[in-house]
């Protein structure tokens, strides 16, 4: 079994988390098909979105280049990062220089990518996570479930356990509201400790050298203007080529993430404000290889709104830790193979190709077309277990021959009748584990048509 056929078999043995899952993610779905609704121009938006990314990628070294020549002269100090190691080391060294040992940080997929948290807190700086989401997982000593609602996998109940045993909340008491404003009061209290703040960024202007950051909770607004240092950690994919691009973006993100019109803070920063510093770190980790893939660089047009996994009826009810990767999802499957393919190799086919992925991305990724590229890399590259080879084998030729199909469909339909139910559910066969086959029809479609053809 694979590992996300393991994880996920674990995630659906709790049924009624899975159907609360599931149910959750797609409200926020229905959310954002109103929301999306209600601009006429919506799909003009998707297509100019996609077309100023595949400006970007094509020409990302100039734009690069000339993001970090403009945000020097705003007084900007500029790094860069090949890798994770790279990023942790450059973070750390800012660190070290100001003698920080309290950080705040606000959400952030990079700095997940890279393991900054933990590669901190083992050089003894203490690092919290200040949305309020991604602070209940710090607090579980947990990865994020999801790029956006990095909790969701969570109910308000293990939360109120969480922040009683944590915060010394009152025992029983799961009220949404008094565990968000002793949230609250515990992060301000950090927020005002903090020698640094660290925060993502949602796109970086090459034209102004500025960076923007989207969030809810104004928590990044909250670390930045309170530590004298902050620190901004981008991958090398955030660029816009100008200012007035960003109005393009900003309508999709939020109407994609949540059905919300916009965020509520959507953060410009430019130059660090008198007597502090302002720090950039651009980082690769695997970003330029993946570009260098015609089949798989639209992926790095994705701005993380996370409407893909609100969509997938896998994700939804696999849950977001059965991707065992910080991006999960369709998006996460196609941009994990790249990192390590013999990792990765179960994700593309943690999908049903159904393509609702693609249908809902505001920045038209043709996610469901590349799972199937990279179901295709991963046999080349013989990393599929022989499990599926087999079978794929013989169903192919049997779908190659139309004497055969009708042989086998007979053969299946009349012994599916006959054979006892412990040879199709039992141990071995997984498929059977959680599923039950219809009742065969009396005959073929084929052999219905011959017959109706004329009526
Ligand atoms: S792939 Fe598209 S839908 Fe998925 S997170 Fe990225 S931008 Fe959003």
């Amino acid at each position: 079994m694979s590992i996300h056929a393991k994880k996920a078999s674990d995630f659906i043995s709790n049924e009624e988390r899975t159907n609360w899952h599931d149910g959750a993610l797609w409200h926020v779905r229905n959310k954002r098909d109103i929301s999306a609704s209600k601009i006429p121009e919506w799909e003009l938006l998707r297509s100019t979105a996609s077309q100023i990314k595949e400006n970007v990628l094509s020409n990302l070294d100039n734009y690069l280049i000339q993001f970090e020549e403009e945000a020097k002269k705003n007084g900007v100090h500029v790094h860069w990062a090949a890798n994770d190691d790279e990023h942790n080391s450059i973070v750390s060294a800012i660190l070290n220089k100001h003698n920080a040992k309290k950080v705040v940080k606000s959400k952030s997929m990079l700095t997940e990518e890279c393991g900054l948290n933990h590669f901190l807190e083992d050089q003894g700086i203490e690092i919290i996570d200040t949305d309020l989401g991604e602070r209940i997982i710090q607090l579980r000593d947990e990865p994020p479930s999801h790029i956006v609602l990095p909790a969701i996998h969570i109910k308000k109940e293990e939360v109120g356990e969480l922040f009683h045993a944590k915060l010394g909340t009152e025992k029983g008491n799961a009220d949404p509201t008094y565990l968000t404003r002793a949230a609250r009061t515990h992060l301000n209290h950090k927020f005002f400790e903090a020698d640094a703040a660290i925060t993502g960024v949602n796109f970086a202007i090459a034209e102004t050298g500025g960076i923007v950051i989207c969030t809810n909770e104004g928590n990044a607004d909250m670390g930045c203007h309170s530590a004298p240092v902050h620190i901004h950690c981008m991958g090398l994919e955030k660029l816009l080529p100008k200012a007035e691009h960003l109005g393009v973006f900003i309508r999709l993100l939020a109407r994609s993430a949540t059905g919300q019109p916009s965020t509520i803070y959507t953060s410009h920063y430019h130059k660090p404000e008198s007597g502090k510093e302002m720090h950039i770190v651009i980082v690769d980790n695997g970003r330029s290889e993946q570009l260098g893939k015609e089949d798989f660089r639209n992926s790095l047009k994705c701005i993380r709104c996370g409407a893909c996994m609100n969509t997938c009826p896998i994700y939804r009810r696999s849950g977001g830790h059965s991707y065992h990767a910080t991006i999960p999802g369709p998006i996460g499957a196609i941009l994990q193979p790249n990192r390590n393919l013999q990792e990765y190799s179960d994700l593309p086919f943690a999908s049903t190709l159904c393509g609702s992925c693609s249908d809902v991305c505001p920045v038209k990724i043709n996610i469901h077309e590349q799972l199937y590229k990279w179901r295709q890399e991963i046999y080349k590259h013989n990393e599929l277990p022989k499990s599926k080879i087999i079978p794929l084998k013989v169903t192919t030729n049997i779908l190659a021959s139309s004497t055969m199909y009708n042989i086998m469909g007979k053969l299946a339909r009349t012994s599916l009748k006959l054979l006892p139910d412990f040879l199709l559910y039992n141990k071995l066969n997984t498929w059977g584990k959680n599923r039950e086959l219809p009742a065969p029809p009396k005959e073929s479609f084929k052999e219905w048509y011959k017959k109706n053809k004329h009526e």
